[in-house]
């Protein structure tokens, strides 16, 4: 059977019209220049295998910045511009479309950022990291919608094949590795065996990757549908070690993610809160510096293991709900839900509930302006009928503004 070579009716059928006549006409005008236009990478590959991906990546052959320029009164939107990369983005509607000039790289050690200038959309695709993303798409007319796969890609995608283009890819640029681990699971694809290889000899160059970068990969892994499988995949490989050895991808996370995905709140935060929660202390410092964690994640899980050690006193049954207040007050959301989540007490799990749902918002009604017209006098003494007020109230001792009045007339005595 021989392949469709040309995808523009697959284009027409599963990318919204707004975003297709974008295209028709951008390639219009880079062919008025003399440049060539190409649809690459991720977006191609899920044109190919029928998945939704709207996140356009075009490659110029010539100026993307020049080009973009012309582009922008097209869509009325908005342009940003990186001229170190010659790289721009068009961003309208809900759309945002990613225009880079086509280049060659070389990387000077590995780990390192490469080195990069202008090249051929071959040299652009060389640089990839498997055979799946290296397909690109013609758009200027006289060629529009056609496949151009120079490494089998295609093939890959029916074999359900991850490959590398080259045996130093891994070496090139480690990332690569947690990269192929991602869409393996996503996907439901294999690591092609010449590749798993491969993959296990690099596995020491992860070594050489900044935090930065790890964490962006380990950002991108916890916006999956299903990272925990990501996870698993790597310990299975050894691969999770070089993120933190103490690290577990187990059937505890499996579950413990799966319930995750219940709550409301931010689950790349939650999530790495339960990653990170069977580290120790000190471990769990190793990581966020590891990791260079920006500030509020660093709080999550500095929470998270902080608040670990008053589980077995929240599960004490006969606790005041004014205790537990005190032993939650001041935790992050996602510490708390992730100890929830954690936490292996019936009874713990109903105070950090009644918490969450009901004492965290509980207040006196007296505030200090009140007790000062009562001939309080602002300091520690009115800091302390405050707290005492605020008890009362968390413990039902009072009920009403009047019950808290009589209950500082009561308190001056
Ligand atoms: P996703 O669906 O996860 O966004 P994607 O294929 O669009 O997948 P991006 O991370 O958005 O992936 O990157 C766009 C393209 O850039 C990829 O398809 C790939 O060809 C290339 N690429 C990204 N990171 C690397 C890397 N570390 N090494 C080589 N090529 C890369
Ligand atoms: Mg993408």
């Amino acid at each position: 059977m021989t392949k469709i070579t040309n995808l523009s009716s697959e284009m027409g059928k599963q990318l919204p019209a707004e975003l297709v006549d974008f295209m028709r006409r951008a390639g219009e005008v880079a062919a008025g220049q003399g440049q060539s236009l190409y649809l690459v990478g991720g977006v191609v590959r899920d044109l190919l295998l029928g998945r939704s991906n709207f996140d356009l990546d075009l490659v110029v052959e010539g100026d993307a910045i020049n080009l973009a320029q012309q582009l922008v009164d097209i869509t009325h939107g908005k342009i940003t511009t990186h001229p170190r990369f010659n790289t721009a983005k068009l961003q309208w509607n809900k759309w945002s479309i990613d225009l880079t000039t086509a280049r060659s790289e070389t990387y000077a050690q590995p780990g390192a950022l490469p080195s990069v200038k202008p090249g051929s959309l071959a040299n652009d695709l060389f640089r990839r990291d498997f055979t799946i993303n290296t397909m690109a798409i013609e758009l200027v007319p006289s060629s529009y919608g056609r496949l151009i796969d120079p490494y089998g890609g295609r093939d890959d995608l029916e074999r359900k094949f991850l490959r590398v283009l080259h045996e130093r890819s891994f070496i090139d640029d480690a990332t690569r590795i947690w990269r192929g681990l991602r869409y393996e699971q996503r996907l439901d694809f294999q690591l092609e065996p010449d590749t798993l290889q491969l993959l296990k000899r690099d596995i020491p160059m992860l070594d050489t990757i900044s935090g930065d970068r790890i964490r962006y990969e380990l950002e991108c892994i916890l916006r999956e549908e299903h990272p925990e499988k990501v996870l698993r995949r790597a310990e299975e490989l050894k691969v999770l070690p070089k993120l933190h050895p103490a690290l577990k991808g187990d059937g505890w996370l499996t579950e413990k993610f799966g319930q995750a995905r219940f709550s409301n709140l931010p689950l790349p935060g939650l999530y790495m809160a339960l990653l990170a929660y069977r580290l120790t202390t000190e471990e769990n410092e190793d990581l966020i510096s590891r990791l260079r964690l920006p500030k509020s994640l660093a709080q999550t899980l500095r929470d998270t293991n902080s608040l670990k050690s008053r589980l077995e006193s929240l599960a004490d049954p006969e606790l005041a709900p004014s205790r537990i207040y005190r032993l939650l007050y001041g935790y992050s959301q996602s510490a708390i839900t992730a100890n929830y989540l954690a936490s292996s007490s019936p009874v713990a799990q109903q105070h950090i509930q009644t918490f969450l749902n009901k004492l965290r918002y509980v207040k006196p009604s007296l505030t200090g302006n009140d007790l000062q017209k009562m001939g309080i006098a602002p300091g520690p003494r009115m800091k302390e009928i405050l707290n005492l007020l605020h008890e009362a109230r968390l413990d039902g001792k009072v009920t009403s503004k009047k019950g808290e009045e009589e209950m500082v007339e009561g308190l001056r005595k």
